[in-house]
Parts: C-alpha cells; sequence; structure tokens
C-alpha cells in the first residue's frame, strides 16, 4: 500500500469505487471518466506502479487479469471489446498503479 496512491485507497475501502469484482488480490471498478460505454479498470491490490516492474514472479497475477477482463466484459454484455495498459507518463498513464483498461459497447453517453 502507498500512502498517497488513489487506486491503494480503492483497495482498502478509504474511496469508493463501482466494484464489480474483487478477490484477494484483484479488484475491477467502473472508470470514474468513461470513455466507452463500459469503461472499467482491473487492479492489482499490491501496489505495482507501472508494468515495468513486472517479472516473471507476476506472470500468474497479469494473465488472472486478462482472464478476468474477458470474463468481465461478457457479465458487461460486451460481444468484443479493448484492453489496454498504459505504461510510463510517455505511454499516457496517470495513476502509477498497474491497471488494466477495458472498453466496449460504443462511445460513452
Ligand atoms: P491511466 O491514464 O493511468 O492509464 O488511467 C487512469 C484511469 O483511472 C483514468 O481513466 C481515470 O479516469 C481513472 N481514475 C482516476 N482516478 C479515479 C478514481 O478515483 N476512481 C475511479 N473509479 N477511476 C479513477
Ligand atoms: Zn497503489
Amino acid at each position: 500500500m502507498s500512502a498517497d496512491c488513489i487506486f491503494c485507497k480503492i483497495v482498502a475501502g478509504s474511496i469508493p469505487a463501482k466494484t464489480l469484482y474483487e478477490d484477494d488480490e484483484v479488484i475491477a471498478f467502473h472508470d470514474i471518466r468513461p470513455l466507452a460505454r463500459v469503461h472499467f479498470l482491473i487492479v492489482p491490490k499490491a501496489h505495482i506502479e507501472t508494468l515495468k516492474e513486472c517479472t516473471a514472479e507476476h506472470q500468474a497475477l497479469l494473465g488472472k487479469m486478462m482472464l478476468l477482463a474477458a470474463r468481465l466484459a461478457a457479465e458487461q454484455g460486451l460481444v468484443g471489446y479493448k484492453t489496454v495498459v498504459n505504461v510510463g507518463r510517455e505511454g499516457g498513464q496517470e495513476v502509477f498503479h498497474i491497471h488494466l483498461h477495458v472498453f466496449g459497447g460504443g462511445p460513452a453517453a
């Protein structure tokens, strides 16, 4: 847990989020500024800043996040969807706690 990290605060429950799924390793919640009709984030509970910090020990966790994306997208009624991981400031990352974006269902209302 990192004290000034917004996603750690969501994991800890000190900031509310519209949660779709949670277990001991990951949480998934709707993005606060959706860029698609369905836009949610899959976030590991451990504070990992970017994909660049990941090593072989994170392989199972990263695979779990991809499989969870497919499952939750289907539960949200998406036939097809897009996944994105922004990596580093130069890669468009704003929140430095790794997360997988899932977009689908056309443009946000
Ligand atoms: P990034 O650019 O780091 O890949 O994306 C961060 C995402 O987190 C953005 O789409 C932004 O809207 C979302 N976000 C930032 N703060 C919050 C928050 O407090 N709650 C939720 N649900 N999403 C957030
Ligand atoms: Zn964090």
